[in-house]
C-alpha cells in the first residue's frame, strides 16, 4: 500500500496508545440509523472506523442507532450488514441501541434526581420560540422549576403512556444563555406511541440521539467514536452527560463528510428517488448506494482504494466522482477479461470467404495478464459490427471502415470494403467486403498495414443480450446547492437500455456479477436480471475518462 504520513485521527490514536490511554486499547463503532440504504458517504465512514481499529489491533462495534421507531424496518438491518461484509470488514459484536433503552431511561432518572432535567409541558413551537438565537438568549420553560420528586413521577408517567404525542418532554436542565444551542436545555426524551422494529409496542417515550448516542458509546467502552462534522456543537453535550452521569469516557472526533459531484448522498434524498420510482430501487446501478455500485459492477478493493486516497478531512469539500471511476476502471483494467459485444450492429458479409465455414480463432483474454490465456472466438462469412464504424462519406482521418477503405478485424483478418446496401430511409443495411486470407492476425503475410482496428461478433452464433448505458444521475455538479427541488435537476438521459446487443458466444455461461471488458466499449457486468433467455449487461464505466463537462 501507498505511503502516506498520519492523518489527524491517526495521530490521535497514536497519542492515546503512547500515553496509555484505555491500556492502549482501540474500540470503535460504525453506528447506521436503520432508514436507508448505505451510500458511499457510508462506505467512507465504514472504511474509516473499521480501518483505524485495524491499524491499531483494535476492534469495530456494529451498532444500529434504532432509536427513531417511525423511520426503521429490518430490511434495512439486513442491507446494512450485508454491505459492510462486502465491503470486507468484520464487527466484533452486532449491537442496537434499541437494547439500551432500560439503561437509558435509568440514566434518565439519575439525571432528574441530581436535580438536572425536567420534565416540560410545552408544545414544540413554545419551546422553539423559548429557544432564543445565536446572539440572544433564551427563556426559562415555566416548568423549568418543578421539584425532583414531581420530576421522577411524571417522567414514570411518561413511560407507563399516560401521555400522548407530545404533551410531555423530558429536557436538561441546560444553560438558556448558553452560546452553544445545543446546551439550551436539549431535548432528552420524547413520547412516541409508535411500534419499534425490535422492541414492539414496549416503550412509548424514546430517547433523543444526543441523549442516546455519547452514552451507548460509553456502555459499550467506545474508544474513539468518529463522527461527521456537524455534530461538532454537539460534543459539549456528549462529554456533559457522561461527566454527570459519571460513565465510561467516550471521546468524540469529527471529519468531513464525503459528498460526490453529480450525486446525492442523503438517504432522505435517495429515499425519496426510489419512493416516486425516478430509479428503479434502492440498488439501481445509478444510485450511489453501496448495494447500486456492486450491481454496477463495482468491486469492494476499489471502493476502500477510493476512500483512502479521498482521506480524511477536517473540511467539507465535494470529490468529483470521476476519482471513483479512476479506481474501477484502473482494477477492471488488470483484472477484467477482453470480449467482444456490438452495441448497435449492422451487418457485414464477407463475399469471398466460404459460405458455412466457420473458423476458429484464437483471442488474448487479457493482454495485462499474460495468465488469462486465450478463448475460441468463431468467425464465418456473416458478422455485425458497430455501426458507427462505418461511413458512407468518410473524412480524411476516418480509420474505420468506408467504400474502399481497409480495416483489421480484431483477432481476424483485413478487410477491404466493397460496396454496401441502404433502405429506403437511407439506413445502411448490409456492408460487402473482401478478407484478405493472408492477413490472419498472428501470421499475417500481407505485407499491408492498416491503421484502424475494429471488433465484431459472428452473426450465427453471437448471442443476443440487454446493454444497459448510465450515465450521472444529475445534470449539475451539485445538486444539493442547486435553486428548487433537488429532483429538479435529474438528468432525463441517465439510462439508456440497448435491448439487442449480440455478444461473443464465449459470454453465454457469464454470470451475475461477472465482470468483461467490452473491447473499445467499456467495462460491463452481468446483472441479476439475466435470464437463462437473455442476458443482461450493466456499463460500469467507460474506458477513458471521456465525459466531457
Ligand atoms: P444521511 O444524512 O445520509 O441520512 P446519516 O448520518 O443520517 O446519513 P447514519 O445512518 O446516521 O446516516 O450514518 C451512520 C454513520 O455514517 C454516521 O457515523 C455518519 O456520520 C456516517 N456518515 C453518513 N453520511 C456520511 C458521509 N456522507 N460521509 C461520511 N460519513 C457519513
Ligand atoms: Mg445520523
Ligand atoms: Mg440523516
Amino acid at each position: 500500500s501507498e505511503e502516506r504520513s498520519l492523518n489527524f485521527l491517526e495521530q490521535i490514536v497514536e497519542e492515546d496508545i503512547a500515553k496509555g490511554v484505555n491500556g492502549g486499547r482501540v474500540l470503535t463503532r460504525f453506528p447506521p440509523e436503520p432508514n436507508g440504504y448505505l451510500h458511499i458517504g457510508h462506505a467512507k465512514s465504514i472504511c474509516l472506523n473499521f480501518g483505524l481499529a485495524q491499524k491499531y489491533n483494535g476492534q469495530t462495534n456494529l451498532r444500529f442507532d434504532d432509536t427513531n421507531p417511525v423511520t426503521e424496518d429490518t430490511e434495512y438491518v439486513d442491507s446494512i450488514k450485508a454491505d459492510i461484509k462486502w465491503l470486507g470488514f468484520e464487527w466484533k459484536d452486532e449491537l442496537y441501541a434499541s437494547d439500551y433503552f432500560e439503561q437509558l431511561y435509568q440514566f434518565a432518572v439519575q439525571l432528574i434526581q441530581k436535580g438536572l432535567a425536567y420534565v416540560d409541558d410545552s408544545s414544540a413551537e413554545q419551546i422553539a420560540a423559548m429557544k432564543g438565537t445565536p446572539t440572544e438568549p433564551g427563556k426559562d420553560s415555566p416548568y423549568r422549576s418543578r421539584t425532583i420528586e414531581e420530576n421522577l413521577r411524571l417522567f414514570e408517567e411518561m413511560r407507563n403512556g399516560v401521555y400522548k404525542d407530545g404533551e410531555k418532554v423530558l429536557r436538561v436542565k441546560g444553560d438558556m444563555a448558553s452560546p452553544n444551542m445545543h446546551m439550551r436545555d436539549p431535548l432528552m426524551y420524547r413520547i412516541k406511541h409508535a411500534h419499534h422494529h425490535r422492541t414492539g409496542d414496549k416503550w412509548c417515550i424514546y430517547p433523543m440521539y444526543d441523549f442516546a448516542h455519547g452514552q451507548s458509546d460509553s456502555i459499550e467502552h467506545i474508544t474513539h467514536s468518529i463522527c461527521t462534522l456537524e455534530f461538532v456543537p454537539h460534543r459539549p453535550l456528549y462529554d456533559w452527560f457522561i461527566e454527570k452521569l459519571e460513565i465510561f469516557p467516550s471521546h468524540q472526533y469529527e471529519f468531513a463528510r464525503l459528498n460526490l459531484n453529480y450525486t446525492v448522498t442523503s438517504k432522505r434524498k435517495l429515499k425519496q428517488l426510489v419512493q416516486e420510482g425516478i430509479v428503479r430501487g434502492w440498488d439501481d446501478p445509478r444510485m450511489p448506494t453501496i448495494s447500486a455500485l456492486r450491481r454496477r459492477g463495482y468491486t469492494p478493493a476499489s471502493i476502500r482504494a477510493f476512500c483512502e486516497r479521498v482521506g480524511v478531512q477536517k473540511r467539507d469539500n465535494i470529490i468529483e466522482v470521476s476519482l471513483l471511476e479512476y479506481f474501477i476502471r484502473e482494477e477492471l483494467n488488470r483484472t477484467a477479461n477482453r470480449v467482444m459485444a456490438v452495441l448497435d450492429p449492422v451487418k457485414l458479409v464477407l463475399t469471398n470467404y466460404p459460405e458455412g465455414q466457420v473458423e476458429e480463432l484464437s483471442a488474448e483474454n487479457n493482454p495485462e495478464d499474460p495468465s488469462a490465456g486465450h478463448r475460441i472466438v468463431p468467425f464465418s462469412n456473416t458478422l455485425y459490427i458497430e455501426r458507427e464504424d462505418f461511413m458512407e462519406n468518410a473524412p480524411k482521418k476516418f480509420f474505420r471502415l468506408a467504400p474502399g477503405q481497409m480495416v483489421r478485424l480484431k483477432y481476424a483478418y483485413i478487410i477491404k470494403c466493397d460496396s454496401f446496401d441502404k433502405d429506403a430511409d437511407g439506413n445502411i443495411t448490409t456492408i460487402y467486403c473482401t478478407y484478405l486470407p493472408e492477413s490472419r492476425s498472428g501470421g499475417d503475410a500481407s505485407g499491408l498495414t492498416v491503421k484502424g482496428t475494429i471488433h465484431w461478433v459472428s452473426a450465427a452464433q453471437a448471442v443476443t443480450a440487454e446493454v444497459r448505458l448510465y450515465d450521472r444521475l444529475f445534470k449539475v455538479d451539485d445538486p444539493n446547492s442547486e435553486e428548487g427541488d433537488f429532483k429538479d435537476y435529474i438528468n432525463p438521459n441517465s439510462l439508456q437500455v440497448i435491448e439487442n446487443a449480440y455478444i461473443e458466444p464465449s459470454l453465454a455461461s457469464a454470470k451475475p456479477g461477472d465482470r468483461f471488458q467490452f473491447l473499445r466499449k467499456g467495462y460491463f457486468v452481468a446483472d441479476p436480471d439475466s435470464t437463462p433467455e437473455k442476458l443482461v449487461f450493466n456499463r460500469t464505466v467507460t474506458l477513458k475518462d471521456t465525459w466531457a463537462k
